[in-house]
């Protein structure tokens, strides 16, 4: 899938603003008179600015995304890299389709010495080329203006292994030392010059020459290993499906290697790889990826996408896993325990932690996000579904308790106005706060409040058939809205965008009439009220949901009665926040609290009575 440029999408919504202003403004004789002018005029606009666009992407650094005139179909890596020494060689072959003609190409790169690079059309054969290598980019100059049509480059370069856990990374223990690596979200440019964004996704065939006592991994499982002269070997691994270059991922070093047996409806094989020595801690992590694989290929239908699944503890990773497809790293403590020292709570958070990273393989890693604005279809998709995988593990009393109290703490970081789930990226700086609590509680929240609202097996249809629509390419907000509208027959975009897209929530509060419940929402920003379903448990009812996009509004509800004016005890007793995941605090009126704690309790589900501790204890 493309990724128009963002001058591109712009320009086309200022166009259709034009035209609507000039059809609807005067008569229609004169609005169809201006409409021909206008048309003309942005034709030529457009033709202009296309010229300015494509002269723009051939002489100046892009300020952070890549012009869209080049997309990588192929990338062949070649490294050599010895863990003991601090530089490493590469030559990255990459197979390009021009959209247009250019002189120049940019990509990305960051710290590298870019040794040569050589060019090659269709049918000719390799010429060296001019670049130039300003920060976090790479200028490939050519002689003469190329494209459309397919290129290849072929960069020779040196990078350096680094001890910040960052781009590709050496860790000694011992007296070993280990390469690993950690890409996320735009560091593989550190590793090998690409076109390090999300929605430039093609097949990766990687080959590194190492030391023949070290074991090398990467994405795809090995297919050869060859002796070479002066102690090395050249491995090579399978070719990767279409990958976005930050999941890229390989690792070299003196490591144990546990065989995990098979797993998932392909019986891929699956391995823990450890430090030497340290095979022994990996006992609770061989056992996991059977049982949590099989239950994700369960809910989305789609067998495992890769060939084989690697998890390799990383020696003091700064943070918790990776989910690169077929080698997830871990931060080595979370991975691994010695097992006189283990303990029932460390398992279960790993678990945890590897049915989050494997849920990556399908919302990340199959589907991936086109731009990072949406990183929260990758990350609070892959919180949900941990939650839902680990959930099966507990007893019936205990199921969906963890998700209500997720939602509750998140809640009270979001009412401090941090930012909305949804930000657009525009500099390093910025992708600093990509991976910010909010992207990953709130879009779990708010997936589980739409899945709960439209009905799980609606929902699971949505999913499933968004997953399968763009399986090996990109996915934004808009197409899962709307595949999820088309499965489930609700209008679930407006409630999704205001999840996303604003800060904070509402309060609601409730007053119970005869034949109905009235509803106002509280410190909304702006007094513009949230599109917000709002699902109740009531006496002697079936659970209901009606969605309120009004600041005031009434619910029909039948059977419930008020009472009197005021009165404490209610004749009905309603909870407002019924399964536990509406994403408001809810406020009771007169009598509700007591109807629904002396008589309701009993009735509710355990996540229902958790919303309802968390509430009144918010307050
Ligand atoms: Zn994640």
């Amino acid at each position: 899938m493309t990724t128009p440029g963002v001058a591109d999408a712009r320009r086309d919504q200022s166009a259709e603003w034009i035209l609507l202003v000039a059809a609807e403004g005067r008569g229609f004789q004169l609005a169809a008179s201006i409409r021909i002018v206008l048309m003309v005029a942005l034709c030529f606009v457009r033709i202009v600015c296309n010229v300015c666009s494509a002269q723009t992407s051939q002489t100046e650094a892009p300020s952070f995304r890549l012009p869209d005139a080049a997309r990588p179909m192929h990338y062949s890596l070649d490294m050599t890299i010895i863990p003991s020494e601090p530089v490493f060689h590469g030559i990255a072959t990459i197979n390009l389709q021009l959209r247009q003609s250019t002189k120049t190409i940019w990509l990305n790169q960051k710290g590298l010495t870019i040794k040569q690079v050589r060019v090659k059309d269709e049918g000719g054969s390799y010429r060296t080329a001019q670049f130039e290598a300003p920060d976090e980019f790479l200028a490939v100059k050519l002689a003469k203006a190329m494209g459309p049509g397919k290129i290849d480059l072929e960069i020779g370069y040196d990078g350096t292994l680094n001890d910040k856990s960052v781009g590709a990374f050496r860790k000694k223990a011992g007296d070993g030392w280990f390469v690993y690596t950690s890409f996320t979200p735009i560091d593989a440019r550190r590793a090998f010059p690409c076109f390090d964004e999300p929605g430039y996704k093609a097949p990766w065939s990687v080959s590194l020459h190492v030391r023949k006592e070290d074991v090398a991994v990467a994405n795809g499982p090995e297919v050869s290993s060859t002796a070479e002269p002066n102690g090395m070997m050249r491995v090579v691994f399978k070719e990767t499906q279409p990958l976005a270059s930050e999941v890229v991922a390989f690792a070299v070093g003196p490591f144990d290697v546990v065989d995990a047996g098979v797993a998932g409806e392909k019986r891929i094989p699956v391995r823990i790889i450890t430090p030497r020595g340290r095979a022994s801690e990996a006992g609770p992590a061989k056992a996991a990826t059977a049982e949590l694989l099989s239950r994700e290929e369960a809910y989305t239908g789609i067998a495992y996408p890769w060939d084989k699944l690697d998890h390799i503890a990383v020696i003091d990773l700064p943070f918790g896993a990776t989910e690169n497809p077929g080698l997830i790293t871990y931060r080595d403590s979370g991975l691994l325990a010695p097992a006189a020292k283990d303990t029932p709570r460390r398992v279960r958070a790993m678990r945890g932690t590897m049915a989050h990273e494997m849920a990556h393989q399908w919302f990340g890693n199959l589907v991936t996000q086109a731009w990072w604005d949406d990183t929260w279809l990758a990350e609070g998709f892959a919180t949900w579904m941990a939650a839902k995988v680990m959930d099966a593990e507990l007893p019936e009393g205990e199921r969906g308790l963890s998700m209500v109290q997720a939602r509750d703490r998140i809640m009270a970081t979001d009412a401090k106005g941090k930012r909305p789930v949804r930000l657009e990226m525009h500099s390093r700086a910025e992708t600093e706060d990509v991976y910010d609590g909010l992207v990953y509680q709130k879009g779990a929240a708010t997936l589980k409040m739409v899945e709960d609202w439209v009905g799980a097996d609606a929902f699971q249809r949505g999913i499933r058939s968004d997953l399968r629509e763009h399986a090996m390419g990109n996915g934004t907000t808009a197409e899962l809205e709307r595949d999820l509208e088309q499965a489930t027959g609700m209008k679930v975009a407006p409630v999704i965008d205001g999840m996303l897209n604003r800060i904070g929530f509402p309060s609601m509060r409730f007053k119970l009439e005869t034949g109905k419940l009235v509803v106002d929402q509280e410190s909304v920003d702006g007094g513009k009220a949230w599109t917000m379903p709002v699902c109740f448990h009531m006496e002697d009812a079936p659970r209901k949901c009606e969605v309120v996009s009004i600041v005031h509004a009434e619910i029909p509800v039948q059977g419930a009665a008020a009472g009197g004016q005021g009165r404490r005890n209610l004749q009905t007793w309603i909870w407002t926040n019924a399964y536990g995941s509406g994403y408001y605090r809810s406020v009771l009126g007169d009598g509700m609290l007591d109807a629904v704690v002396g008589r309701g309790y009993l009735e509710l589900s355990e996540p229902e009575r958790l919303s309802l501790l968390v509430d009144v204890k918010s307050k």
